[in-house]
This record gives C-alpha cells, structure tokens and sequence, in this order.
C-alpha cells in the first residue's frame, strides 16, 4: 500500500490564510502514484476539517489571499461556510484521526502549530511528521528565546529589549523610557508571528504606543530591537537532518520598494511588482560561504529537521547578523524557500517529495 501523507494546513494564527494558499500548491505537487493524500484542515477556531483529496477544490478562491484582520482570518477553502457535516474531529479525537496515516505534512505557521504544539501531538501518537521537532519549532517559534539561543552558540544577533503587556500597561513611561534608550528607528515585533503580522518600525518616540499596542494584539509581550540600517536582507534554505549534513542553498536577497520601509505583510504577499528578488543573490564568494555556513549553525544550534530558512542581515560594513530562523518557512512555489532549492537544481514537486522521504526514515520510538 502506498504511504498515506496528511497534509495539515490553516491553522489557529493570523497566518491562517498564508497556509491555506501554501497548501493547495503542495497538494497539486504530491506525487499520487506514489502517496495518498488526506488533507486536513484546521479551522480559526481549531476545529478539525478533513477535505476531500480534490486540489482542484482547494484551489484559491479568485486568486486571492485571505484577508488578514486582527488574527481572525476567515476559514478559507475549507468548503467555504465549513458545514458541519466536514467536521471530523474535535481536537480530543485528533489523535484517532491520524492514527490513520504514515506521515503528516504539517504545513502551519505561527502558534499552534509551528511552534511545537502539533509536533508533540504527533510525537504521542507515535506518527512520523515534515519538519522540526517539539523544542527547534518551540524555540524557533519565540524570537525572544531563539535570540538566546543564537548567542549561545556564538552567532551574532540584533540587539534587543522585551516589553511585557504588564510592563506596558503598568509602567509606559519607564517602558517608553527603555525603548529611547536602546534608540531610533527601531522595530516592534510580536515575539511568537510571522510573515511581518505585527511588525512596526518605530522612527519616533510618537510611534511607539501605536507600535506597542498593534503588536500587543499578537501576542503579551513585544521584542523591540535596533533599526540594522542599510542592511541587505539576505535568506538562505537548509534541508536535511541532524543525522547526516544538512544541505543549504545559495543565498537569495530580498528588497522591499516603493513605499514599503521594510519587508512588511504587504510586500511579501500583494505588492511583487515593488519586491526585488535575487536568487542567488549578488554576493561576494567568500561572504556567501559564509551565509551558509551560519545558516548551517543556526540549524543545529535549535536542533531542527527538515528544513528551515534562515534570515540574516548584511551590514553596510560587511558583517552579518542573524535575525531569525523559520521552521516553517513560506512554502508557496514562488516562496523564498522552494524559489532557492529550485535555483539549486530541485524543483518544488522534488522538493516536497524529499521532506516526505525524510519524515518517513524517521523514528517514532514505538515499536
Ligand atoms: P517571516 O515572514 O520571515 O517569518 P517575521 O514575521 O518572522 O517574518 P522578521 O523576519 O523578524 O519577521 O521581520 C520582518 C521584516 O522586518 C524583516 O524582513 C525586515 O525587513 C524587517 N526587520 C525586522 N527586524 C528588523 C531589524 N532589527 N532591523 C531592520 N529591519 C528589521
Ligand atoms: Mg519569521
Ligand atoms: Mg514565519
Ligand atoms: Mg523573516
């Protein structure tokens, strides 16, 4: 019998749309004469959903993305109204459900579901799944924790202050205080996002309260660090596992234009024309090697599997820094990440079937 593939996609977060439109395009990808597919959908409110195996169906209403709004996206293409006659499972019945299948495809960002949480789920039930593990997906998950991490291992990182919703309602003066101190511009994220949900730069000191409470709204607590002005954002794939050398790709470069400051929700969804993409990115030799070499480091140093990409800053001064690591990157076809293997000679349905082949070599530990 051919190895039953669950493809887990939506999810709890405000990235909810993102891995829907990621989904269909795996779907279309997987190769049926060699797996069956049961795809899975998580609604906003953690519902279960499970899809008929039709991609044609998934497809993108109308082309376009979900709405993002305050981490209440819609539940999208999951049979539009969701009736309930789709829902299979309540969360407690998860695990009867994906008994059922050799390996889960969890293609989720964001909390609840890139950040540990399914990965333990899975770990219990003794199946096999894509990806990192309950502690990298946990740490890479909490920019907080993943700068920690970083500097352990003796890789450079953005400095940077945490600013608890506590903090912030109790103490704004002193909070606004803290925040002036480590300087402008600087940038207010929600520790636990992704896809810039959240994210405002910060030029003034009259700034910062909308700054503070937009990313408050993601999570309860902020990271704030300095502005790296003129830095080049530079991105870089790792694929394999810990057990034998993982593999990177050239680095790919990204710039946000027009009146984007930053590479911001806008720019990496719905404006393409103003956002440049290099791959392989114009780079000095020996400052590529060394690219890959810390995203390299960067992957063992959170102990992932699978794949990751690895976010850097290229300073004006020719250093580089690491601002974050994604367990589960953007995974689209025209995606930073399948974009840079594709470069390197694999191609998305390659792609996708090599992260299939890696989860399914892997150990559950239960004989
Ligand atoms: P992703 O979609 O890559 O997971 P994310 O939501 O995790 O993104 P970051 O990558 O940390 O967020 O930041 C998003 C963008 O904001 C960066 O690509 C960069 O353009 C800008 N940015 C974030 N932090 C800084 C910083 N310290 N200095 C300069 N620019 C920054
Ligand atoms: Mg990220
Ligand atoms: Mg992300
Ligand atoms: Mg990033």
């Amino acid at each position: 019998r051919k190895p039953r593939v669950a493809v887990v996609f939506g999810g709890r977060s405000s990235e909810h749309g993102i891995s829907c439109v990621t989904a269909g395009s795996v779907l279309a990808a997987i190769d049926r004469d060699k797996y069956d597919v049961v795809p899975v959908g998580i609604a906003t409110d953690g519902r279960w959903v499970l899809e008929a195996d039709e991609p044609a169906a998934l497809a993108i209403r109308d082309n376009r993305l979900p709405a993002v709004d305050g981490g209440r996206a819609p539940v999208a293409l999951l049979g539009g109204d969701g009736k309930a006659d789709l829902v299979v499972a309540e969360p407690a019945r998860v695990p009867q459900v994906l008994g059922e299948v050799d390996v889960v495809f969890p293609l989720l960002h964001g909390p609840w579901g890139e950040d540990g949480t399914i990965q333990g789920l899975l770990e219990m039930a003794g199946v096999r799944y894509v990806g990192s593990g309950v502690l990298a997906s946990a740490v890479g998950m909490d920019k907080v924790y993943m700068k920690i991490a970083f500097q352990a291992a003796g890789l450079p990182v953005t400095p940077g202050i945490v600013i608890s919703r506590r903090e912030w309602e109790q103490d704004q003066a002193g909070a606004i205080a803290r925040l002036t101190d480590l300087g402008f511009p600087c940038f207010a994220k929600p520790p636990r996002s992704g896809s810039s949900i959240g994210i405002s730069r910060v030029d003034r000191v009259e700034q910062v309260a909308d700054a503070m409470e937009l990313a408050l709204r993601y999570d309860a607590k902020v990271l704030v660090e300095v502005a790296m002005l003129g830095a080049r954002e530079i991105e870089c794939g790792v694929l394999g596992t810990v057990d034998a050398d993982a593999e990177t790709t050239r680095p790919g470069e990204v710039r946000a234009g027009g009146e984007h400051t930053f590479y911001d929700f806008e720019a990496k969804y719905l404006a393409d024309q103003q956002t440049r993409i290099d791959i392989p990115a114009d780079l000095p030799a020996d400052v590529e090697q060394q690219v890959r070499a810390m995203a390299l480091r960067a992957f063992e140093a959170l102990s992932c599997e699978g794949l990751a990409r690895v976010d850097f800053f290229l300073m004006p001064d020719g250093s580089l820094i690491i601002n974050e690591l994604n367990t589960m990157p953007g995974f689209t076809p025209t995606s930073m990440y399948p974009q840079m293997w594709a470069e390197s000679g694999l191609t998305y349905p390659e792609l996708v079937d090599r992260l299939i082949t890696l989860a399914l070599s892997r150990d559950t530990g239960l004989r």
